[in-house]
């Protein structure tokens, strides 16, 4: 197996002797290079919690979280940055673009921080731009594009890097229904094509029918998994909504 992620039981609490809360309750699991895996859960289960330990933005109370074989609990600020930097792609609810910047300069950045050379990086773009169907808006600032082309441009910049783990955190959430068709399918694309291994956070069943398998968080725990196998999206979807459902959500799509 070659795992990309391995996560192994990791615990988080905030607050004090107190008063305290346990956000993640002894978690484990791995994600394979070329996986994409969802996770979904009610709101305060910590699905937040786990993809920011997982992002390095927080930290673990116990337990190691391991990413393309360097323990990431164990790294100091500077190594951490780098670490960030190469290994990971990062696409938010948000966008999070850069208002001034076109969108190619907004891509750009991520490879320029990484010091890669001039010369390399309008053909990098380019390729991937051809991916994500943004080749026409490669030259507008954000503001002249739509919530979707927006969302298919901070995409392309979390994958140009070539990182071992794209994390996406409901990254359909500001989107319409057909801007996160459109998305999804990039993120199918993405991960057929390139071989992106994509961890999504989501509480929309219809975002989560788009990767393979799906673990559900309830409470701190991993409460459940599905794996999607040779079911079809739509299939997939139905037995989605049947643990949202179980769960305790509404059957609409949210939790
Ligand atoms: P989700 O993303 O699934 O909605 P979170 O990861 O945000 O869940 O939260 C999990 C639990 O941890 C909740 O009970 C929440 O109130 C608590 N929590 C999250 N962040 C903090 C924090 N910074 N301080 C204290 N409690 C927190």
């Amino acid at each position: 197996m070659n795992n990309i992620l391995k996560v192994e039981k990791i615990e988080k609490y905030y607050g004090n002797k107190e008063s305290v809360t346990k956000a993640i309750d002894n978690i484990s699991f791995n994600v394979d290079k070329g996986e994409f895996v969802g996770i979904m859960g009610p709101s305060g289960s910590g699905k937040t919690t786990l993809l920011n330990c997982i992002s390095t933005i927080d930290t673990v109370t116990t337990g190691d979280i391991i990413i393309n074989n360097n323990n990431i609990t164990k790294l100091k600020s500077k190594k951490l940055e780098e670490f960030r930097r190469n290994e990971l792609g990062f696409i938010f609810q948000d966008f999070n673009l850069l208002d001034t910047l076109t969108a190619r300069e907004n891509i750009a950045l991520a490879l320029t921080i990484q010091g890669r050379k001039p010369s390399e990086i309008n053909g990098l773009i380019d390729k991937v731009a051809s991916n994500l169907d943004i080749t026409g808006v490669l030259n507008k600032y954000p503001y002249q594009m739509s919530g979707g082309q927006k969302q298919r441009v901070a995409s392309a910049r979390a994958i140009v890097t070539n990182p071992s783990l794209i994390l996406a955190d409901e990254p359909t959430g500001a989107l319409d229904s057909k801007s996160s068709r459109l998305l999804l399918e990039c993120f199918e694309k993405l991960n057929e094509d390139l071989q992106a291994t994509i961890l999504m956070v989501t509480h929309d069943a219809f975002t989560a029918s788009y990767a393979h398998r799906i673990l559900f968080i309830k409470d701190g725990k991993v409460f459940n998994e599905l794996i999607r196998g040779s079911d079809s999206r739509k299939e997939f979807f139905k037995r989605i909504i049947e643990v949202v459902t179980l769960l305790g959500g509404d059957s609409n799509d949210v939790f």
